[in-house]
């Protein structure tokens, strides 16, 4: 079968990948090396001459999470904070302007504020969710917009096609973080992006076990910058971790349906609770980007944000609850909590914290797979000991 033709879950478990031509062991073996020998002086069989240029588990990944974003070229990283700066270093030079999501991930204002400014690269942070606010900070020497959505931890969702126009008729490259929805739920390029980025950390490993990031791309220019990048700069994963996500993403689309259901339950305990002031999940109504969640993502993912009022009585319930662990990170199999404002934010100044609406009592939970019955109780009986 073509593999293009493939359906999701079908891509998941296959694209990238085939039977090892020598045993046919039916996983991808990990090439634990760091060099190939060669035939002859400058003859490299297939092209790999050293591990930091190329690996073949690292090539199926890329592979992989290419063919589940629709995009053709792939490019895996350390971290998906080494994927961001790849981006960065591919698309940018000193005296060009970024214009940047305001609640992004709290590393990648570290980023701009602490390294890339020194090297001359101009940015401002918009809210990205109000077009009219990406439009005013169009300058001519904007080449790029990077946007996360749904945002972390405000739950701000950007209309990613609207931000493509834009993005396009400014001549700069649109990237998004797709972390918090992965390709079963939001997919970027489709839409008209130009780069998808992700935390493979996250939903697409979903057990917890690694740290890694990825770019994946249509444009056959950018593509090359990164590889140059993962070549030059050496911010690669290993092959061991690579193997981890192509295992992660074999069951993305079984966690993910569960992973929604239960972030669902457990807002239904929080919405209307006595001691919550307020639930921030794209998939309630009376989000104020409902309509354009439910246009743009096939369902609501499992980050869900609250507040609590104070940082007082965020603490308290982010050490009462049993089943939910207190840890930064999320989109793992086990759910967590975290009071974002201390924890995940904390290198983000304090009255950038308070513009985007990030106030101590805000909690964060990354809603797991166990079983939504237990989930909903811990919620109740944390709740209950405010
Ligand atoms: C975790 C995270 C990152 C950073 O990724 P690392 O793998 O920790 O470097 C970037 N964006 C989002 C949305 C994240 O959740």
């Amino acid at each position: 079968m073509d593999p293009a033709a493939q359906r999701f879950g079908t891509r998941a478990i296959h694209a990238g990948q085939r039977p090892d031509p020598a045993t046919g062991a039916i996983m991808m073996p990990i090439f634990q090396t760091s060099t190939y020998v060669q035939d002859a002086v400058g003859a490299p069989r297939d092209g790999y001459d050293y591990a930091r240029v190329r690996n073949p588990t690292r090539e199926a990944l890329q592979a992989n999470l290419a063919a589940l974003e629709n995009g053709r070229y792939g490019a895996a990283f350390s971290s998906g904070l080494a994927a961001t700066e790849a981006i960065v270093k591919t698309v940018l030079k000193a005296g060009d302007h970024l214009i940047c999501g305001a609640d992004v991930y709290g590393g990648v204002d570290r980023m701009l504020r602490h390294v890339w400014e020194r090297f001359g690269v101009d940015f401002d942070f918009v809210n990205t969710g109000d077009l009219d606010q990406v439009r005013a900070a169009i300058r001519p020497e904007t080449r790029l917009i990077h946007v996360e959505t749904p945002s972390n931890p405000t739950m701000t969702i950007t209309d990613i096609a609207a931000c493509a126009a834009i993005a396009r008729d400014a001549g700069a490259v649109l990237s998004v973080d797709n972390t918090f929805a992965t390709p079963f739920l939001q997919r970027p390029l489709d839409d008209g992006a130009d780069v998808v980025m992700h935390s493979t950390t996250k939903f697409l490993n979903g057990h917890s076990d690694m740290i890694g990031g990825a770019l994946l791309t249509n444009s056959g220019e950018l593509a090359e910058g990164f590889h140059f990048q993962q070549k030059t700069s050496g911010a690669v994963p290993g092959p061991f971790d690579c193997w981890l996500v192509l295992r992660g993403t074999k069951t993305l689309h079984l966690r993910m349906p569960a992973h929604c259901r239960n972030a669902r339950q457990v807002v239904d305990v929080l919405r209307g609770h006595d001691e919550v002031e307020s639930v921030r999940y794209p998939g309630l109504e009376d989000h104020p980007q409902h309509a354009l969640a439910r246009r743009q993502m096939r369902d609501f993912g499992s980050m869900v944000s609250f507040d609590l009022g104070t940082e007082e009585r965020a603490n308290r319930f982010a050490g009462s609850t049993r089943v939910f662990q207190l840890a930064e990170s999320l989109g793992g199999v086990e759910s967590l909590v975290c009071v974002p404002f201390t924890m995940t934010h904390a290198s983000v100044p304090d009255e950038k914290k308070r513009e985007i609406g990030l106030g101590p009592g805000l909690v964060r939970l990354s809603v797991g797979v166990e079983d939504g019955d237990d989930l909903a109780e811990d919620i109740e009986q944390a709740l209950a000991r405010l």
